[in-house]
């Protein structure tokens, strides 16, 4: 059997879901037998995202313009998208900023309040992705395929949802530790 095309993206996240990934200890040297990681910021210098790819992982939430680039770039290169962790699927940590009404708030606060020797706004374009006004869920901007919540979730709850994909099965979403709207 070919192997599966697996790739990860880390939008807005502590990258807490892409650690719990690794803790899947002994049982990533199976998952390496079937896999090729053809993108992920874990260990991977590729710029790019590539064409054809099997399955893609989603850690956080879509908080500026350069994520929502990346996800739908992923969404239309991805056979089985996944919505990883409680950013993801919910938007979560990310998301207390939408209560502050809209970025600039925020990037007053930030940057300029409390801003130690010399307080000015970032450069945008350019230096920094440009802050969408609210923080997303995934599933709100692309269409998702699975849900996997947590925060992080746990490597069980992972291996449950990725162990079947491997296999060229599709993943019983029904019990506790899935959902799928
Ligand atoms: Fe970090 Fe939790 Fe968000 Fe995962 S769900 S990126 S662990 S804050």
């Amino acid at each position: 059997m070919a192997k599966i095309r697996l790739a990860t993206i880390w939008l807005g996240g502590c990258s807490g879901c892409h650690m719990s990934f690794l803790d899947l200890d002994e049982w990533l040297f199976d998952f390496a037998e079937k896999v090729d990681v053809v993108f992920s910021p874990v260990g991977s210098d590729i710029k790019d995202y590539p064409e054809n790819v099997d399955v893609c992982l989603v850690e956080g939430a879509v908080a500026n313009e350069e994520n929502l680039e990346l996800l739908r770039e992923a969404r239309q290169r991805t056979k089985f998208l996944i919505s990883f962790g409680d950013c993801a699927v919910t938007a979560n940590v990310p998301a207390m900023r939408n209560m502050l009404g809209g970025s600039e708030p925020v990037l007053k606060r930030c940057y300029l309040e409390l801003g130690d020797e010399h307080p000015q706004l970032p450069n945008f374009p350019g230096i920094v992705p440009e802050l969408l006004d609210r923080v997303r869920p995934v599933h709100e901007m692309v269409e998702v395929d699975m849900y996997i919540p947590g925060c992080p979730p746990d490597a069980n709850r992972i291996r449950k949802a990725i162990a079947p994909l491997l296999e060229g099965q599709t993943p019983d979403m029904t019990g506790r530790d899935m959902i799928k709207f």
